[in-house]
């Protein structure tokens, strides 16, 4: 089982009694947050709301308006602040030089706080039910405040999904943006992860330059993602690039980190709809095979001289995770599978044979069996082998090439 989290970030449409309600209630809260810092500070970090309610609770019941729920959500937060912020100490040891020139490292912890954390911001963590909850056919939400409750309208358009499949809601933050609310809730699904041991079906995918990606599935259907536009546009980020490397001054340089951006920006416009199609295109449990492309660089013989120096991108690696991410919604997997030779063997009867792919005309022919293919498809069916390879239980399939001993 895997549990799938999401964020709903919520609109609430909120008159201006509603607004200033809920601005109380959230410097309330953030007031009250603040205190248990200090508290927490001055007390060795007891990162435990039961220790936390057992000192302050009751003064805080006497002292502030906040109900009893909403007092142990600011316990439960900010311990969750200070749990995140060891986390991140613990990532960044302390590493000085010592008498012998040797580089020591120190791992901090919250004791390397020199002031207690500080809530800068109104907010509010509401549970579920006691402190929000759902009203009058989904048009509204039902919030505390400091008085009693008030009832928002906002509108499930867009989110429709998270209220029917089994999404589970848990906590919301109440959050003040731009003058106004936002109620950003926690989501949870558990989700029945892809079953090795099931019926699958196995999509090879072999990714490349003049197609971004080739597919080759169980009904020996294969799909081109064409890449020469992506190549072409491609040819001209780098011809600007070099211009302003070349240029070399300050505006150069700022331009050259905006073109940069400008690049990520627009494949991830390409990889998001592919990997979105293949999900949707295949039914839960199918298992997306890969060559794993670390460490390798692509054969480059077919393209302009200028483009042979960009071909580990980081481009097919975000398909990779994007297609990893999206599948895992579905119950599907992505298996990476070694690269060797899956563009050299033969199908149909196995032999492997370099100079069987004509990289001049993209196409393989097989000297032994008379095989003919696309070559980009050949590398997706040798890449699906490998994957039905994996599900019949061989742990790391790759192409061997053995060598005739007589
Ligand atoms: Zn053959």
């Amino acid at each position: 089982m895997t549990t799938l989290g999401r964020t709903l970030k919520v609109r609430l449409y909120t008159n201006t009694i509603q607004a200033t309600q809920l601005l109380d209630m959230s410097r309330e809260y953030q007031r009250l947050a603040n205190l248990v810092s200090q508290w927490v500070f001055d007390h060795d970090f007891p990162l435990n709301s039961l220790k936390i309610n057992h000192a302050l609770y009751k003064k805080f019941r006497q002292g502030s308006p906040l109900n009893s729920q909403m007092i142990q959500s600011v316990f439960r937060t900010v311990v969750a602040r200070y749990k995140t912020v060891l986390e991140q100490l613990k990532q960044h040891p302390y590493r000085y030089q010592d008498e012998d020139k040797k580089w020591m490292r120190v791992a901090k912890d919250l004791t390397w706080l020199f002031k207690p954390l500080h809530f800068s911001r109104p907010q509010a963590d509401l549970v579920r039910q006691s402190n929000y909850s759902f009203g009058n056919n989904l048009t509204e939400i039902s919030l505390t405040t400091l008085g009693k409750r008030t009832k928002v309208p906002f509108t499930i358009k867009g989110f429709e999904q998270c209220f029917q499949t089994g999404w589970k809601l848990g906590t919301a933050r109440l959050v003040h943006s731009g003058g106004k609310w936002y109620l950003h809730i926690g989501i949870t699904k558990e989700d029945t992860d892809f079953d090795p041991t099931a019926p699958a079906q196995v999509v090879g995918i072999d990714r490349g330059l003049r197609f971004i990606a080739t597919i080759f599935d169980q009904q020996r259907k294969t799909r081109f993602f064409d890449g020469k536009k992506i190549l072409l546009k491609r040819h001209k980020f780098q011809k600007t690039r070099a211009e302003l490397q070349h240029r070399g001054t300050k505006s150069a340089k700022k331009k050259l980190k905006q073109l940069q951006q400008r690049e990520n920006r627009w494949m991830t416009d390409i990889n998001h709809p592919l990997s979105k199609t293949l999900v949707t295109t295949y039914d839960p449990q199918t298992l997306f095979v890969l060559e794993d492309l670390t460490n390798v660089t692509f054969n480059t013989d077919d393209l302009p001289k200028s483009l042979r120096n960009s071909h580990r991108s980081w481009a097919f690696f975000q398909l990779e995770t994007f297609l990893t991410y999206k599948g895992q919604a579905v119950q599907s997997q992505v298996l990476k599978v070694s690269p060797a030779f899956t563009s050299q063997r033969c199908p149909k009867c196995g032999l492997i044979e370099k100079t069987n792919r004509h990289h001049d005309i993209h196409e393989y022919h097989c000297q032994q069996c008379r095989y003919q293919s696309n070559d980009d498809r050949l590398g997706a069916m040798n890449i699906a082998m490998l994957g039905q390879e994996w599900l019949d239980g061989v742990k790391h399939p790759r192409i061997k090439k053995v060598t005739a001993t007589g």
